[in-house]
């Protein structure tokens, strides 16, 4: 008689992202992502942190609230977003690559809009309004960016 069976480790297979929001292609394996600081992913390809404006401190993302995505996206340097309107279309900025990603603008605990630059709304501090610190296209009703280098990460 064998007595020394030992049944294998398991190892628990993790599903990122559980409940609701479906329509995400579904990706085997973890992308190997350099997020441009330390601690700032979390589990799932998620912020560890909370991501607060990097100015008055307010909270924009609760930790697990968006996912790291990559992106080209263009946004004008921060200022007060009374600056950020259709008139100031000649705009100096930085074209940002890392951003947190929402698919609702409600999972935002705070934020604010500006006015349509084309089909383009920036995301700024719903507080102190200064911004952008992200964008959004009309374009895609389920996507609202916010750049990692525009904000703070407690
Ligand atoms: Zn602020």
């Amino acid at each position: 008689m064998e007595t020394g069976e030992r049944s294998r480790p398991e190892v628990g297979t993790e599903v990122p992202g559980g409940g609701g929001g479906g329509g995400g292609g579904g990706v085997s394996g973890e992308p190997e992502v350099r997020v441009g600081g330390a601690g700032l992913l979390g589990p799932s390809g998620r912020n560890g942190k909370t991501v607060v404006c990097a100015r008055c401190g307010s909270t924009v993302l609760r930790p697990g609230a968006a996912l790291y995505s990559r992106r080209e996206l263009f946004l004008p340097s921060m200022r007060q977003s009374t600056a950020l309107g259709p008139g100031n279309s000649s705009v100096e900025g930085d074209v940002l690559q890392e951003h947190w990603l929402v698919d609702d603008m409600y999972t935002f605990e705070n934020v604010g809009f500006t006015k349509n630059v084309n089909s383009i709304k920036y995301l700024t501090c719903a507080d102190c309004e200064i911004g952008p610190i992200g964008w959004h296209s009309l374009d895609d009703s389920k996507s609202f960016y916010i750049a990692l280098k525009r904000v703070k990460h407690e």
